[in-house]
């Protein structure tokens, strides 16, 4: 598909190495004040005066991390870069450069990369980030992406997952489990497509659900709504891995417990319509599905009123003692121990 996607394919090899980098970034230019010097020189040269620095890092690798067969470049490339800028937004910072480094096999044509950096471009630009450098070397068989994050935030703003106390109200942005759903729609049309190609899928119905798997956005307006609204978090954390997992994470870098309210978590009507087709629980794939990109953060509860119906925002816990554990209490009001797969239903207290 990649390779035969049209006649007019440009091999690697005839550009060369420092064509190739300059052909990619020749569109891109700096618009952040902290990037003195970008893409040209040894060495990036940034400014952050008297920010605080942020920096992450992610590597992809095709068929691990991502399938070309139904992810177009371009959404990989504007994937690519929310996985990292998620990263940042986690630790209430703004997010300000990014590099990408690239190791490509020469089955990919110019421009295979051509749409994996249209994808990149659209990203920086929405999200008003600075690409300043990268790397670009070969490799034998598929494509591997690593991209690096760079962001600044004020010293008495960093979130880190260590500040939840007891009672603190918990909190996530967006709603949870589509990624994953919109994933098991993609991967049933790919072997449909298998056994009869000229099957073409109405991925209509699950729009919502496909695109939150193939053009997740990093939650940039909650680090700003926050700010507007005066909230500093006691910790925070990006959904990734599921909800569970990351609660878990927060409970045990703050060491503290946590009650999750099953009947508050917030799913989108797709993702319940779709979990009826697929005979799977909705609670337990919002609680381990993965890939939502939303921020997990738990607040003095002196902060109840301010985010208390905001559309954008779903309380559903609050943290207890750490002895008390992490439970999720369901619908029928019995305390379940949460796992990082979900929770473990042979163990109901
Ligand atoms: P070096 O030999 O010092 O590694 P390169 O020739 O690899 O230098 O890179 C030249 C410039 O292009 C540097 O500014 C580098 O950061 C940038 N660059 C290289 N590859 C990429 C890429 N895939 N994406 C963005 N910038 C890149
Ligand atoms: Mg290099």
């Amino acid at each position: 598909m990649l390779e035969n996607k049209n006649n007019d394919s440009t091999s690697l090899e005839k550009l060369g190495e420092f064509g190739l980098i300059d052909h990619l970034t020749k569109n891109f230019n700096s618009t952040q004040k902290s990037t003195l010097k970008g893409i040209g020189d040894d060495a990036a040269v940034l400014d952050f005066t008297d920010k605080k620095t942020v920096l992450t890092t992610d590597l992809l690798i095709e068929g691990v991390h991502f399938d070309l067969s139904y992810m177009p470049l371009k959404h990989l490339g504007y994937k690519a870069v929310m996985v990292n800028l998620s990263d940042v937004y986690a630790m209430n910072a703004i997010a300000t450069q990014i590099t990408v480094s690239i190791a490509v096999s020469n089955r990919f044509p110019l421009e295979a990369l051509e749409e994996l950096y249209a994808g990149i471009a659209t990203a920086c630009k929405a999200f008003e980030v600075d690409l300043i450098g990268g790397d670009t070397t070969s490799s034998k068989t598929g494509l591997m992406i690593s991209i690096t994050a760079l962001g600044e935030v004020d010293e008495d703003k960093i979130t880190y997952r260590s500040g939840a106390k007891a009672n603190d109200l918990l909190v996530v942005s967006g709603d949870l489990g589509a990624a994953y759903m919109g994933l098991q729609i993609l991967e049933r049309e790919k072997e449909v497509f298998k056994v009869n190609p000229n099957n073409q899928p109405d991925l209509e119905p699950y729009s919502y659900i496909v695109e939150r798997q193939l053009k997740p956005e990093a939650r940039k307006d909650i680090v700003s709504l926050l700010q507007q609204l005066d909230v500093q978090p006691t910790s925070m954390i990006d959904i990734s891995d599921g909800l569970s997992s990351e609660i878990l994470h927060l409970c045990k870098s703050s060491n503290v417990g946590c009650n999750l309210f099953e009947d508050k978590i917030p799913l989108d009507p797709t993702v319940i319509s779709s979990c009826e087709e697929f005979k799977v629980d909705s609670t337990m794939i919002a609680l381990s599905g993965g890939e939502d990109y939303e921020l997990l953060f738990t607040v003095d509860q002196s902060a109840f009123l301010k985010l208390k119906g905001n559309p954008s925002l779903s309380i559903i816990g609050h943290m207890t003692q750490a002895s008390e554990g992490a439970n999720l209490i369901t619908r029928a009001e019995t305390k379940i121990p949460l796992t990082a797969q979900g929770w473990n239903s042979f163990e109901s207290e």
